[in-house]
């Protein structure tokens, strides 16, 4: 591991501080409170906000899945994915049903940006929220998709993706995360 390659990860934290004031970093104590359920009025108004915040993230770092309110300061049920050019926005989500099965990933978060580490969840999930119509919606996810809906879903209780760090696995992210794959426990 070199010195440089941790400079440029500082370098580019950096210009993310400066570009994002709104994101909010682990020790900032909203990360690790429960959040409240909201309306749709307000769900999808902070959808919006998350989802803006998120697709300009992207054009800056080239990454980026997901975004909980409470990373941008609202203690609010409510969280964004990017998945397949598309923003979807998922109010008061409960995830209802797990698998017996569990993987493991190194996951990444914008509210730690330059650390990440081994999380061990469910392979899959069934998940119900409403969506930005006012919908409620009630779906499976396996795969990646249930790896980012269940670390969005821990945001909305208060527990970022170190708090669940399998012991020894929290390292400096100097590899190219949109590398990464899960693995079977
Ligand atoms: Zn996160």
């Amino acid at each position: 591991m070199s010195t440089k390659t941790i400079k440029t990860e500082v370098n580019q934290f950096s210009r993310i501080l400066d570009t994002f004031p709104e994101i909010r970093y682990l020790g900032d104590p909203v990360l690790r409170a429960k959040t409240s359920e909201v309306s749709l009025k307000e769900g999808t108004e902070i959808g919006k906000k998350l989802g803006d915040t998120l697709i300009n993230y992207r054009k800056l770092v080239g990454y980026g899945r997901g975004l909980a309110a409470p990373q941008i300061g609202l203690s609010r049920s409510v969280f964004v994915t990017y998945v397949n050019d598309e923003v979807q926005t998922y109010i008061n989500p409960r995830i209802i049903k797990f698998s017996d099965e569990k993987n493991l990933y190194r996951e990444l978060c914008l509210s730690c940006v330059m650390m990440w580490a081994d999380v061990k969840r469910y392979a899959s999930i069934v998940m119900q929220w409403t969506d930005s119509k006012g919908q409620l919606q009630e779906q499976e996810a396996t795969g990646t998709l249930a790896r980012l809906w269940q670390h969005e879903e821990a945001h909305l209780r208060g527990i970022p993706n170190l708090d669940r760090a399998e012991p020894g696995t929290m390292e400096f992210a100097l590899s190219d995360p949109l590398q990464e794959k899960l693995r079977l426990v």
